[in-house]
């Protein structure tokens, strides 16, 4: 009996002291950014001395800018002189400009796959963070607001380190990563949020949880199988909630107008040929009150879409929302009225910087939002 015991209690501590370092495990801080991609020439500058090195050859680059050209394999710093074989990194104990933004970090040149420049720079992730808070949300929001954007980016950022693998990098700068504006963009309130969130990120099931987010659900938040038709199961973290936090987004009630022939020819440019529309109407309600489908009825005939695929396609900035209330024709315009703003996934921005202005801290925003999850530190390192 005592053996029993003595095992049980051993298995427990091991257990109990196996959960208490479970950690998230990454090989390196350092992501890497593709800022341009097949360009022919930049300029590049600092205000410091800083160099442009490859594996044989260093030129040293006196504060100031330079014009650097692609000739055949080769970059032409400045002047014909000084030439250099890809790939080279640019190194400066200070700020490196290209183009005239200004990045953190290194920068390094590399040949793309159609024999021109891609220029990545190679960063620290709590640095890139603070390029894309205030790109992805306002620096006016309350710090704990923005405290949940920091996790949602870190996090997003880690799970997503091979969406540009084939090109050499990690992630690209705009919204079909995270937009981010280098070290010109920074603000103090967004740097604040960065850096009392360092290292966190959220998970499920000892995995870095998909942290997707959009501006306001409109009052409910959506599964993401009526919206990207996703196959597989949801995780529980992003099934949707009822949120009635976001009420005071400006797009809580929105309304557009469009041209017929607008609509037309933006649905024939994507594939979908139609004849003159004649009438536009939906059908189906989703969990989160988006609407499943869109109806078109045209001189052709009937073409139904996902209301998304229709959304995107036709004018994602225009149409809000999939959350469609009302639909008319008028001459030959067709007037959308709905609420909110974006795809309704995941984290309502609008609500969580709601919950921020009533005292809510940014680990209880994140869990309201993704229930099940949990903020948990990330370790770099192999
Ligand atoms: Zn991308
Ligand atoms: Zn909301």
């Amino acid at each position: 009996m005592k053996k029993i015991i003595t095992l049980f209690l051993i298995s427990f501590f091991c257990f109990f002291t196996l959960n208490i370092f479970a950690e998230i495990k990454v090989k390196s801080s350092v992501v890497k950014i593709g800022i341009l991609t097949d360009v022919e020439k930049l300029n590049i500058a600092s205000d410091k001395q800083y160099v442009i090195f490859n594996n044989n050859k260093k030129i040293i680059l006196s504060a100031g800018n330079v014009d650097i050209k692609l000739v055949g394999n080769k970059i032409i710093v400045g002047d014909k002189k000084k030439e250099l074989a890809l790939p080279a990194k640019i190194k400066s104990t200070n700020i490196i400009a290209i183009n005239k933004t200004f990045y953190r970090g290194d920068i390094v040149l590399i040949l793309s796959k159609k024999r021109k420049i891609t220029v990545i720079n190679e960063i620290d992730i709590e640095d890139y963070l603070k390029g894309v808070l205030p790109k992805e949300a306002s620096a006016k929001w309350p710090v704990e607001a923005l405290k949940t954007q920091a996790v949602i980016s870190r996090s997003y950022a880690i799970k997503n380190l091979n969406k540009h693998s084939s090109q050499g990098f990690n992630l690209c700068p705009t919204v079909h990563c995270q937009v981010y504006g280098g070290a010109g963009c920074e603000s103090k309130q967004t740097n604040i949020a960065v850096a009392q969130t360092k290292g966190k990120v959220l998970t499920y099931k000892n995995e870095i949880a998909q942290t997707l987010f959009h501006s306001s659900c409109g009052g409910k938040t959506e599964d993401p199988k009526y919206v990207w038709g996703w196959k597989t199961e949801t995780p529980p973290y992003l099934k949707g909630i009822k949120d009635i936090y976001c009420k005071d987004s400006p797009q809580q009630n929105w309304k557009c107008s469009l041209d017929e022939k607008a609509i037309r020819t933006k649905l024939t440019n994507a594939g979908y040929k139609t004849g003159e529309i004649t009438k536009i109407t939906y059908s189906g309600t989703t969990p989160g009150k988006a609407r499943k489908e869109i109806i078109i009825k045209h001189k052709n005939g009937t073409l139904k879409l996902n209301s998304y695929t229709f959304r995107i396609t036709v004018d994602p900035w225009l149409i809000k929302s999939t959350m469609i209330s009302d639909i008319k024709k008028q001459k030959n315009k067709f007037t959308f009225v709905g609420n909110g703003w974006g795809h309704k996934v995941g984290l309502c921005q609008w609500g969580a910087k709601s919950l921020a202005d009533k005292g809510y801290t940014y680990d209880k925003i994140l869990t309201f939002y993704y229930p099940s999850t949990k903020v948990e530190n990330i370790q770099y390192g192999k």
